[in-house]
């Protein structure tokens, strides 16, 4: 019988974390312990819609086209379309595996508004879903079940009015416990319930809490507050999170493999560097009009005859204004990789706010992110510090002002790490504990053969089980993996 497949997902899970808190973890603790877990490499930049779209195809955003949640797919300035599912033009799991018969269900994965029609399958979409007014089932009859489990279904932390940075502490804590039950009710509702072969599930309480809470237990973070009130409030949802890993355990039949995964993990934030603010001083970008308040750059005065180079995102991207692509572009072709080189050796240069050294990577697109989609991404991406310090890409903190703490979004305690957290366990998992060098792309050609379906072959990740026969490896079994495993430098 072809095995079947559970993942949950939860967003910005942190493996540091996990392995600090380890001992009050007792479920993930033994599924760690049971099967192989480590640490999941995640895209460039690691943000939520290409990190997740990258776990459920298998290849890297220079195939599907967008870095951001954010994208452009001509050549302007910015990036003005909005990210949503019928732009993943990349085949997902929830796209193969109804061809060959097996039932899906993805609950929650970010990338699925409008909600995926998936041929004899099921979705309820993600926090891009517009209101609770739109249709965010397929099929749409689904809502109605879902209402009558969970009640009105709870989007994300955040409220039309109101963002959840800046909402009253103990008003977000309690929404986001209940956005998040919501969301194992329904998990839980789809094992007992639906029979599917493969079914996802995104937390995103994961990453909410992160952002919201890490100054209150870190006394390295920027802001660290010893609120007793909320000490220990990160640390309570990942129990809380555990309680779950558990209880779903208990509901798998001995058929299912369980996967529990993120997408980049989120840790302490030290900080932003103003980066267009940088552009401008270091003269790759000059502005008509410097504004008088903190401005994106959509709605800046920049004189584009006059700039070389304007920067977007979170941890960092940098497009670089050609001539002959951008409408008003002013490096010549021939001067392209003069100029990332140019770039690259003054970002790692930059240094915190007391001259302390940061270790920053510097990535280019045409490296890291081939694709027929590539060519309207980001000419560079960059890790401040590991992505200690992300970046703002706004302007009006004023002229040569380099760090700061807050965007115009409010205060932000955590940032995006690159490296999530993995843990799969279940029947002909071995248990070969923690695995080196793993990668997002991994996950997709994972679950196929798990579940005994041919990869195809443009998927870039690397199998980490083979395909399904009988249940459980032999010893000699076992050891070939291994073989291959340390061969991938997956074992250490
Ligand atoms: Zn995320």
């Amino acid at each position: 019988m072809s095995k079947k497949v559970v993942v949950l997902g939860l967003d910005g899970f942190n493996p540091e974390l996990v392995d600090r808190w380890r001992d009050e973890l007792p479920n993930l603790s033994s599924m760690m312990n049971e099967g192989m877990y480590g640490d999941l490499c995640s895209t460039v930049p690691p943000i939520t819609p290409q990190a997740w779209t990258c776990a459920l195809s298998g290849v890297n955003p220079g195939k599907y086209g967008f870095w951001n949640f954010g994208y452009r797919d001509e050549f302007v300035y910015g990036e003005p379309k909005l990210i949503n599912s019928k732009e993943v033009k990349v085949d997902t799991l929830y796209d193969i595996l109804p061809r060959y018969g097996r039932k899906v269900a993805i609950i929650n994965v970010p990338v699925t508004y409008p909600p995926i029609e998936i041929p004899n399958g099921y979705c309820i979409s993600c926090f891009l879903t517009p209101s609770i007014e739109s249709q965010f089932t397929h099929p749409a009859s689904l809502r109605e079940e879902v209402e009558a489990l969970v009640g009105e279904y709870i989007i994300d932390a955040s409220t039309s009015d109101s963002n959840y940075r800046t909402m009253d502490k103990d008003r977000v804590l309690k929404r986001i416990y209940d956005m998040d039950e919501q969301r194992f009710t329904l998990m839980k509702h789809f094992i007992k319930e639906k029979n599917c072969d493969y079914l996802f599930t995104v937390i995103m309480g994961t990453d909410r809490m992160p952002h919201l809470f890490y100054r209150y237990f870190d006394e390295k973070h920027v802001y660290y507050d010893p609120d007793p009130r909320y000490k220990d409030a990160l640390k309570n949802h990942y129990k809380y999170v555990d309680k779950n890993i558990g209880e779903i355990r208990e509901l798998l039949d001995d058929n299912t493999v369980f996967i529990v995964h993120s997408d980049h993990s989120v840790q302490r934030l030290d900080g932003r560097i103003n980066l267009n603010e940088w552009l401008i001083e270091e003269g790759y970008m000059k502005v008509n009009t410097y504004p008088d308040k903190l401005t994106p750059l959509r709605n800046c005065d920049i004189d584009w005859s006059q700039t070389k180079a304007w920067a977007t995102g979170y941890t960092g991207q940098i497009y670089l204004n050609m001539r002959h692509r951008e409408p008003q572009g002013v490096i010549e072709p021939r001067d392209y990789h003069k100029v990332l080189d140019e770039l690259t050796e003054k970002m790692k240069a930059i240094t915190g706010p007391n001259g302390e050294k940061l270790n920053t990577q510097v990535f280019r697109r045409t490296e890291i992110h081939p694709g027929p989609r590539s060519r309207f991404g980001p000419d560079l991406f960059m890790n401040f510090d590991e992505c200690r310090w992300n970046i703002s890409e706004l302007i009006g903190y004023g002229r040569g002002v380099l760090y700061s703490h807050e965007t115009t979004l409010g205060p932000d305690d955590g940032g995006h790490g690159q490296y999530g957290f993995f843990a799969m366990a279940g029947p002909g998992i071995p248990g070969l504990g923690k695995l080196q060098n793993l990668d997002l792309r991994d996950i997709a050609p994972t679950v196929l053969s798990i579940m005994g379906i041919e990869v195809p072959e443009d998927m870039e990740g690397n199998v980490l089980v083979k395909k399904s026969e009988n249940g459980a490896y032999s010893e000699e079994d076992e050891d070939e993996i291994k073989k291959r495993l340390a061969n991938l430098g997956y074992l250490g």
